[in-house]
C-alpha cells in the first residue's frame, strides 16, 4: 500500500494541472480499492457549496455541475464532522441526498474522507461500490492518508482549480493568504525567481521569438551533451565500465528525436524553452514512474536528472536577471535570499511575496529594513504560473491578490496614498526625543544589514545603530569579503553615525542565513553551526572581521561589538581573547585602537540562565527576541505551519526578558532589545515596564 501511495503522490506532484492530478487520484483509487466510483468534491467558499470536481465512475456530465450546499448530503456530513464516514448502505442514511443526473443511485456503499489543509477543510474524497459492504479498516486508512497528502496540491491549485469548466489559466482575481512579513501595501507586476535546478519550479512564460528560443534550446542541449562527455572522462578512472553506461543512456536521451520534437513543439506553441522542457521531461518521467518493473521505474529519476541539467544550461545562457525588471516589481519565489532581493534595482522593488518563511525570517527582516511590503509563508502561491501577473501585496494583513479586480486595485491605491500622507506626518516627530509623557528616556536605535537601509534612518531620528547584521554584506557577495573591503563598509556606518553609538554584530551565518559560497549541510541548521560557533571554529574569518571593524573605528570611538548565539561562557572568553589578539596585531602594525565596548546577544535559553555571569564580563547585553522566542517556545521562526505559535509576548518570553534585564542591572550594565518585537508598538509598553534600557 505504501508503495502504491508513494507512486500516486509522485504522479500528483508531476501533474501539470489540478484536473490531471485529480484524474490520477481517482483512477488509482478505483483500481487500488476496487471501487466502482472515485470522486473528488472541493469546497467553493464563495458559493457555500461542494462542487464535484472530478469523478471516475459517476456520469461525466455531472462534473462541475453537481453542487451540494455545505450541509447537504453525505459529502456535507464528512466536511462538517471533518472525519471519515463509512457506510455499507448509503441510501438508508438520513443524510443521503440523491442526484439522479449523477447516476449515484446504483451505488450502495460509501466512504468519504475530508481533505484538510492546515485545519481548513478543502473538500471530500469519496469512493463508492455497488455492493452494500462497508470498506475495511485498511481501505479507510489508505484513503485518509491519500487525502492528507492531496491536501497540499489542492490548496496550491486553490481557487483557480474551482474553475472546472473554464480555461486552465483563469483571469479571475484570486487571494492568497500568508503571514504579514513587512508592513505596507504595494501594487505591481510579479517577477518569479526560480532556482536553476528545480524543474517543478519553472514558471510558465511566453516567448516572443520562437525560432530564437528553439536555437537556444538546441545550444543548451549540445552543451549538456558536452558536459556528460566531460563527466564521463573525469570518472573513467574511478568507475567500472558497466557503470559508465549510464552516460550512454543519458546521451541517448539527449539525442532522442521525440524529446527534441516535443520540446520544440511546445516552444513553437508560444512557451519559453524551460517550461516546454519541464512539461516534456515531467510527462516522460511520469510514464516511467507508473511502470510496475522497479528497474524501469527508477529510470524516471534519470530522465529528471537529464532534464535538470539541460535546464541549468538553458538558464545559464540567459540569466534570469537579464530580463528587464518590471517598473514596479513584486518579487515572488518559493524561498528568496537576501542576494536575490538585492539584485532588483532598489527603485523598482515594490513588494515581496514568498511561499516559505514567516514574519521572523530574514527575508521579512530585510524587507522591513528596505521599507518594502512583504508577505511570507504564502503557501498557496503558484510560483510557476505567476510571472508577469499583476499583484497586490498587503504586508499588513499577509495577503496577496493575484490579478486584482478594479475594486481591489482602487482600494489599495487609496491605501498607498494614505500611507504616504501618514509617513509625511510622522516625519514631523523625527526630531523629538524618544521619551514617555512622564519623562522616561528610551533611546531608539536602528537595525540594519545593508547600507541602503541605514541611510534614511538618521533623518528619521535614529539615535544610533543598535544592530548591524554584518552577515548581509557577506551574503550578497560571491566570496568572503576581504579585510579592506569590510573595513570600508564598517567605516561608512561608523562615520555616518558618529558620535552616536554603532553596534556591529560579528558574523551570524548558519540557520536560515547560509552563505552561497560556504555551503553547510545540516539536518538541524538552527541547532547547528551558527553564529559564534562557526566563527570560533574559523578564527581566520573571525579575525579578519574583527581587524576590519577595529580599523574602521580608528579615531571615532563609537564602535560596539556584539557576539551572536552564545551558549557557553567559554565561547565568550575565547571571543574576547581574539578581540585582544586583533587589537595586538593592529598595534604592532602601528594602528592603535581603544578596546571597543563588547556585548553579548541573549537569544538562547542557556544565555538567559547565565545572564549575570555573562553580564559581569561584558559592557552590555542585547536581547535577540527573534531567536529567543524560537528557542524558548521550540517554534521554528520560518515555519508557516507553526507561525501562530510564534509569540514574543508569550509569558515565558516576557519572564525571560525580565530576568535578563534584572541580571544585567545587578551587574551594572544596560540591556537592550534588538529583536523585531522592539519595533512592535504593542510590545513597547511591556518592554518599558520590564526595565529594558533601549530599543533597536
Ligand atoms: C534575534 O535573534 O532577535 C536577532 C536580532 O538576530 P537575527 O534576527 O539576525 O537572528
Ligand atoms: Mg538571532
Amino acid at each position: 500500500m505504501l508503495e502504491v501511495l508513494r507512486r500516486i503522490i509522485q504522479d500528483v506532484g508531476a501533474a501539470p494541472d489540478l484536473q490531471s492530478a485529480l484524474a490520477v487520484v481517482t483512477g488509482a483509487l478505483r483500481r487500488v480499492l476496487r471501487a466502482d466510483v472515485a470522486s473528488v468534491y472541493l469546497s467553493d467558499p464563495q458559493r457555500g457549496c461542494h462542487v464535484l470536481m472530478y469523478s471516475d465512475g459517476l456520469a461525466p456530465g455531472a462534473v462541475g455541475k453537481l453542487r451540494l450546499k455545505y450541509h447537504q448530503g453525505l459529502v456535507g456530513l464528512v466536511a462538517e464532522r471533518a472525519e471519515p464516514v463509512n457506510l455499507a448502505d448509503a441510501r438508508s442514511h438520513p443524510r443521503f441526498h440523491s442526484f439522479p443526473e449523477s447516476g449515484e443511485k446504483a451505488f450502495r456503499s460509501f466512504l468519504g474522507v475530508p481533505i484538510v489543509h492546515q485545519g481548513r477543510t478543502l473538500g471530500v474524497l469519496v469512493v463508492q461500490r455497488r455492493a452494500a459492504r462497508a470498506f475495511d479498516e485498511q481501505e479507510v486508512t489508505f484513503l485518509i492518508t491519500l487525502a492528507a497528502q492531496l491536501a497540499g496540491p489542492v490548496a496550491l491549485a486553490g481557487a483557480d482549480g474551482l474553475q472546472v469548466c473554464g480555461p486552465a489559466r483563469s483571469s479571475r482575481q484570486r487571494m492568497v493568504t500568508g503571514a504579514p512579513g513587512a508592513p505596507g501595501v504595494a501594487l505591481g507586476r510579479a517577477r518569479a525567481l526560480i532556482r536553476p535546478s528545480r524543474l517543478n519550479a519553472v514558471p510558465d512564460r511566453a516567448c516572443a521569438d520562437p525560432e530564437a528560443e528553439v536555437a537556444r534550446y538546441k545550444r543548451a542541449l549540445a552543451a549538456t551533451r558536452r558536459d556528460f562527455t566531460r563527466m564521463r572522462r573525469r570518472l573513467a578512472a574511478h568507475l567500472p565500465g558497466e557503470d559508465q553506461a549510464v552516460f550512454d543512456a543519458y546521451d541517448l536521451m539527449l539525442r532522442s528525436d521525440s524529446l527534441t520534437r516535443e520540446v520544440v513543439k511546445g516552444i513553437r506553441a508560444g512557451s519559453w524553452a524551460p517550461a516546454a522542457l519541464r512539461d516534456v521531461v515531467l510527462s516522460h518521467a511520469r510514464r516511467f514512474e507508473v511502470m510496475e518493473d522497479p528497474y524501469l521505474r527508477e529510470r524516471a529519476q534519470d530522465i529528471r536528472d537529464v532534464g535538470r541539467r539541460v535546464l541549468q544550461r538553458l538558464l545559464q545562457q540567459e540569466p534570469d536577471t537579464k530580463r528587464p525588471w518590471p517598473r514596479r516589481t513584486i518579487l515572488v519565489g518559493e524561498e528568496l535570499s537576501v542576494s536575490e532581493i538585492a539584485e532588483v534595482p532598489a527603485r523598482q522593488l515594490a513588494g515581496i511575496a514568498c511561499v516559505r518563511g514567516s514574519v521572523n525570517s530574514h527575508v521579512a527582516i530585510v524587507a522591513r529594513g528596505l521599507g518594502v511590503p512583504a508577505v511570507t509563508g504564502a503557501e498557496e502561491l503558484n510560483v510557476q504560473r505567476i510571472d508577469g501577473q499583476e499583484l497586490v501585496v498587503d504586508g499588513y494583513q499577509g495577503k496577496v491578490y493575484v490579478r486584482p479586480g478594479a475594486a481591489v486595485r482602487r482600494e489599495y491605491r487609496r491605501l498607498v496614498r494614505e500611507e504616504e500622507a501618514l509617513t509625511e506626518g510622522l516625519q514631523a516627530l523625527a526630531g523629538e526625543p524618544a521619551e514617555t509623557t512622564d519623562g522616561h528616556r528610551m533611546p531608539l536605535y536602528v537595525n540594519g544589514g545593508l547600507l541602503s537601509d541605514l541611510a534614511a534612518s538618521l533623518d528619521r531620528g535614529a539615535e544610533g545603530v543598535g544592530l548591524y547584521r554584518t552577515e548581509f554584506p557577506f551574503m550578497i557577495r560571491e566570496t568572503f569579503p576581504g579585510e579592506e573591503e569590510q573595513r570600508q563598509i564598517y567605516r561608512r556606518i561608523l562615520e555616518g553615525f558618529a558620535p552616536r553609538p554603532v553596534v556591529l554584530r560579528t558574523l551570524d551565518v548558519g540557520g536560515d542565513k547560509p552563505l552561497p559560497y560556504f555551503p553547510v549541510e545540516e539536518d538541524n541548521p538552527f541547532l547547528g553551526w551558527r553564529g559564534i560557533r562557526l566563527t570560533l571554529d574559523h578564527p581566520e574569518i573571525f579575525l579578519t572581521q574583527l581587524r576590519a571593524m577595529l580599523r574602521a573605528s580608528a579615531g571615532l570611538d563609537n564602535l560596539h561589538l556584539l557576539l551572536p548565539m552564545l551558549t557557553q561562557l567559554g565561547e565568550l572568553d575565547d571571543a574576547l581573547a581574539l578581540v585582544e589578539q586583533a587589537r595586538g596585531e593592529l598595534a604592532e602594525e602601528g594602528v592603535e585602537v581603544p578596546r571597543p565596548r563588547v556585548g553579548v546577544m541573549v537569544e538562547v535559553p542557556a544565555a538567559v540562565y547565565q545572564a549575570e555571569a555573562l553580564a559581569r564580563r561584558v559592557d552590555f547585553l542585547s536581547i535577540g527576541s527573534n531567536d529567543l522566542t524560537q528557542y524558548l517556545l521550540a517554534v521554528d521562526r520560518n515555519n508557516p505551519r507553526v507561525a501562530r505559535l510564534y509569540d514574543p509576548l508569550h509569558p515565558a518570553v516576557l519572564r525571560a526578558i525580565g530576568q535578563v534585564v534584572e541580571a544585567g542591572h545587578r551587574a551594572g550594565i544596560r540591556v537592550s532589545v534588538c529583536g523585531e518585537m522592539a519595533g512592535d508598538p504593542a510590545a513597547v509598553p511591556l518592554l518599558l515596564g520590564l526595565g529594558v534600557d533601549s530599543l533597536s
